[in-house]
């Protein structure tokens, strides 16, 4: 399939910005441009919003949900067949192993037809009330929705807001991250082809503070699902206050990483060096602390140096690589601002720390050990390859630790008792725990922060109600109603 970048997609028609442009897109591992990409301001927004309502009220709006399941299906089964290219595209944008996005945009099909499945299974219920009257809730989507993704997982965020927006019967625009906007814009190709009616998905790259303020503020739409940091959230809030839309909020992380002593510590050592290191560190959900008893704690620091070097960092298209670029300057220099703190307060640099020589935007994968749980490196979002590691004594001591950060989004621990097990993942803050195991993620299972983390669910069942409004309708069974002024 042929894809361009230069144009965004509206009104199911690839056309021009008016008040935007069409800038170069920085590929991470050269540091220099690897194509031109179009990027909207808020005019394009607006003719998103027009095209997004017009299909709203015109034939998507009315289309049966069996009708809107096949058209999902019918781009799920298209979007399978592009996986290699979607994936070559997006490591191209934010430099993600080739090995990772194959394998995350891979599973993106299967979120698409598990959404489809739920398109006509939104009923309300009926309310047991007394016989004069018959009381009864339906279901119908909130409207347009305004989704705004980050440079980390353009595809993967995507996917968790347009597979549930497109089940309930919303329509969408979709304002990708500035830095990484190509794999978005490749989206609309396959909903040409899948032939889904003009103007149900607007896909407009752009500036947060330029086109994305644009869509928050808009009164033509009835919610924003976002993905990004808390403090675009917060500016978020207040942009689109004076309209009172919804929100969903997926936000950052900072998530424990806890080893018991009576974990089975060959596993833990892969599951804890792996998600530290995933994705550049450039995810929500990995596990940057790394809590450790003490009795294991030595081993597992030697083991967490051992994988250091066993990490194989370079070109993100070599299948063989294991970690690619940071995803562009901005994150390069916070990484590199954080492991400065890190020396500066104190932790023990057990290895890496440095920027690989080159124009790309490479860091070696960095430990720290001995850190305390109050410094910053321990309690602020660095969303780089750094992993601290935080000895601790004791269950009590671990949940402490665990829930000392403003953050609660995810959480994993390792434990060779199961009682322990329960008794831990019930105290910690979080809206997902993972017992032995870690980023265990599907389309079924819910997903999203408590505290500063978010608000709202994506994925599973949960997510479609953010995307609906529920109508209770009371109907009286004898058309009686007494005159309020007879005595
Ligand atoms: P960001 O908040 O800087 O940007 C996210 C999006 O918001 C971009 O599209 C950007 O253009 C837009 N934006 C920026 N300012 C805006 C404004 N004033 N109004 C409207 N839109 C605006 O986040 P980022 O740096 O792209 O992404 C990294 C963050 O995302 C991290 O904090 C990470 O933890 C979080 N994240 C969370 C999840 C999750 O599922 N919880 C998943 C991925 C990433």
């Amino acid at each position: 399939m042929e894809y361009r970048f230069d144009r965004l997609f509206i009104g199911g028609e690839w056309v021009a910005p008016i008040d935007g442009g069409v800038r170069p897109s920085i590929d991470p591992a050269t540091g220099k441009p690897w194509g031109d990409v179009a990027y909207g301001g808020p005019r394009d927004i607006d003719r998103a919003v027009a095209a997004a309502r017009e299909a709203f009220e015109g034939r998507w709006g009315r289309m049966a949900p069996w009708e809107r399941a096949a058209l999902i299906r019918k781009f799920a089964d298209l979007y399978a067949t592009q996986v290699d290219a979607l994936a070559r595209i997006e490591t191209q944008d934010n430099g993600r192993a080739i090995r990772e996005s194959r394998g995350d945009i891979g599973m993106h099909a299967q979120y698409y037809h598990w959404f489809a499945s739920l398109a006509d299974k939104q009923g309300g219920h009926t309310i047991p009330m007394d016989d004069s009257v018959h009381a009864f809730t339906t279901r119908s989507a909130v409207g347009v929705v305004g989704t705004i993704t980050p440079w980390n997982v353009p595809l993967m965020a995507a996917a968790w807001k347009l597979g549930p927006a497109l089940a309930a019967g919303c329509t969408v625009v979709l304002k990708p991250a500035e830095q990484t906007p190509a794999s978005s814009l490749a989206l609309g190709r396959l909903f040409e082809e899948a032939g889904f009616p003009p103007g149900v998905i607007n896909i407009v790259p752009g500036d947060g503070v330029t086109a994305g303020a644009h869509l928050v503020a808009h009164p033509g739409v009835n919610k924003v699902a976002f993905t990004g940091e808390g403090e675009t959230a917060k500016t978020i809030l207040k942009t689109g206050a004076d309209t009172l839309k919804k929100f969903s909020f997926e936000l950052g992380g900072k998530a424990p990483h806890i080893l018991f002593a009576d974990a089975d510590i060959e596993n833990a050592l892969n599951a804890a060096t792996g998600s530290a290191w995933a994705l550049c560190g450039q995810s929500c959900a990995l596990g940057s602390r790394i809590l450790v008893e003490r009795p294991i704690y030595d081993q597992v620091v030697e083991g967490f140096r051992r994988n250091a070097g066993r990490v194989r960092v370079g070109n993100p298209m070599d299948p063989a690589t294991h970690m690619g670029p940071q995803a562009h300057q901005q994150q390069l220099d916070k990484t590199l601002s954080y492991i400065a703190i890190g020396r500066d307060e104190g932790a023990e640099l057990v290895t890496g720390g440095t920027q690989l020589a080159g124009d790309g935007y490479f860091v070696e994968p960095t430990v720290f050990a001995g850190v305390g749980a109050d410094m910053r490196i321990a309690q602020e979002e660095i969303f780089g390859p750094v992993a601290a590691i935080i000895p601790f004594d004791g269950e009590d001591e671990a949940v402490a630790i665990a829930n000392g950060t403003p953050y609660g989004l995810a959480a994993g621990l390792w434990t060779g008792d199961v009682g322990r097990a329960h008794r831990v993942a019930a105290r910690i803050e979080a809206g997902m725990v993972w017992v032995n195991t870690y980023r265990y993620i599907r389309w079924s299972t819910p997903y999203g922060g408590v505290k500063s983390s978010g608000w709202g669910r994506e994925n599973g069942v949960d997510a479609l109600d953010d995307y609906l409004e529920t109508k209770t309708t009371i109907v009286s069974t004898t058309g009686k109603f007494a005159d309020p002024f007879a005595n």
